[in-house]
């Protein structure tokens, strides 16, 4: 491991200096543990087996960069519920905003009598989104509701009736979005009939396709303008980085292609920054890092500090094209997700939370790349900020074929579970390992994290 330390850039912080739970792994029990294995047995009887979990560990408490669970094991979170608690668990700020706002009132219902907070995160979603325009936003209570929405206000304003994705895409699980995944499976096996009108276009891969941003572009434009019609098309949703997909990076140029397109055509482009934005990946929205200034914005995750919320957040008259009553929900900008947003949005300012994104970033990517030349089972290493992910290859074929290696994803995470280390899988062919820590995680935990890692992969 002295390797993987060398690697490491000098400055190590992290967002706030007092921890409830002291920043370290610790694995006391067989994972997973006793009083886990119990509440597991109650869960089958009544939870939906629709519903699962990556780890039948069962939390307790969180804070920072660490998930403590009944048994009293301490895991080095790489996940942070799927990008949701970017600024850290339990960070204390979004606590005390959430304590205070829970005591003076929890629900009245925006639509009924409103607040001043739901005002505050559209202006903060109106300031820190690309773009420098009118904005106006809508907030509900998902992402698949913010993904439904713009799929709405798109169909709205244009008139128009299709909708455009991307190969890879992951949009949610409702009824529309379940319909504009890439994967069938799981996420619509036996739910059809699908929702029409939905088109899945090639998307910018590098690593497999090999194109540059103009080439690519030009891939997806020509199957927009032939198979769905440019004049029939609403909106073309993309995911800056794709999450679920494997957050794949497009190539330079791709992006702000699409958008030239769609805006001559009268098509408004959406950015899903469900996965990628609020700050995780150094920059408030990973759109910024291609050039890219989207009509329409999707947040959710990482909005609230793992308060539920979402928004959609675009040009002014895109969101005034609705006609009143037309947009809502009973629980959309609840007050107590909105006091969480707004300190989500003070903690990035004051504790300059862009800026430990990057570092994150740094040190990651350092690391991997030691890993990288040691195992040659690691195909690519990409991703921005704290959005990292490296792609596994069958051993010797990451110059020819890069054949998804799937079995060794599976192994790598079981391993690094069972030592303390809760470490996603992505990909369409579950060949990626995914980093999407909260900005709390320091760069000691990152290379604590990363020699488990080097254990996993040396035992395959
Ligand atoms: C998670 C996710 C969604 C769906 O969000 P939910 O809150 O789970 O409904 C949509 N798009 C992207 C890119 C996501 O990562």
């Amino acid at each position: 491991m002295t390797d993987i330390l060398a690697a490491a850039p000098a400055s190590s912080s992290a967002t706030s200096t007092t921890y409830t739970v002291p920043q370290e792994r610790k694995i006391v029990t067989a994972i997973p543990g006793p009083k886990s294995t119990e509440l597991h047995a109650r869960r089958l009887s009544v939870v939906s087996s629709g519903v699962t979990s990556m780890l039948p560990v069962y939390i307790k408490k969180t804070n920072g960069a660490i998930v403590v669970d009944v048994d009293g094991n301490q895991f080095i979170d790489l996940g942070a519920g799927i990008g949701v608690t970017t600024i850290g668990h339990t960070e204390s700020s979004v606590v005390a905003a959430a304590v205070t706002q829970t005591e003076d009132f929890i629900h009245t219902l925006f639509t009924v009598t409103p607040y001043e907070e739901y005002i505050r995160v559209a202006e903060l979603l109106a300031e820190h989104t690309p773009g420098d325009f009118p904005k106006k936003s809508v907030l509900i209570n998902s992402g698949a509701e913010a993904v439904e929405n713009g799929v709405k206000i798109a169909r709205k304003y244009t008139g128009r009736r299709a909708v455009a994705v991307l190969d890879h895409a992951y949009h949610g699980r409702t009824v529309l979005t379940m319909a504009m995944n890439y994967k069938a499976a799981p996420y619509a096996t036996g739910y059809g009939p699908l929702a029409s009108d939905v088109y899945h276009a090639p998307s910018s891969y590098p690593y497999h396709d090999g194109l540059n941003g103009a080439d690519a572009a030009a891939r997806t434009i020509a199957y927009l303008e032939k198979v769905v019609g440019a004049t029939d098309l609403a909106c073309l949703v993309v995911e800056p980085i794709q999450g679920e997909g494997g957050f794949m990076v497009p190539a330079d140029g791709y992006l702000p292609a699409l958008q030239s397109w769609c805006t001559d055509n009268g098509v408004v482009m959406i950015a899903d920054e469900i996965q990628s934005g609020m700050g995780r990946t150094g920059k408030y929205f990973a759109s910024e890092h291609f050039g890219w200034v989207p009509d329409l914005v999707l947040s959710a995750k990482g909005i609230a500090g793992g308060f539920p919320l979402a928004a959609v957040t675009g040009r002014a008259e895109i969101l005034d094209a609705s006609q009143p009553g037309g947009l809502g929900g009973t629980f959309g900008g609840n007050p107590v997700s909105c006091a969480a947003a707004v300190a989500v949005f003070e903690a990035i300012e004051a504790n300059n939370l862009l800026a430990e994104g990057e570092r994150i970033g740094a040190t990651l990517t350092a690391g991997l790349t030691v890993l990288k030349d040691k195992y040659d089972i690691i195909g690519e290493i990409r991703g921005r900020g704290a959005m990292i992910a490296i792609e596994l290859v069958q051993p010797g074929t990451g110059d020819t074929t890069k054949a998804p290696n799937a079995a060794a994803v599976s192994a790598i995470s079981a391993y690094a579970a069972a030592h303390g280390v809760l470490l996603l899988t992505a990909g369409t062919y579950g060949s990626v390992l995914r980093f999407l820590p909260s900005l709390a995680l320091t760069d000691a935990l990152i290379t604590d994290a990363l020699s488990v890692i080097d254990d996993a992969m040396a035992a395959l």
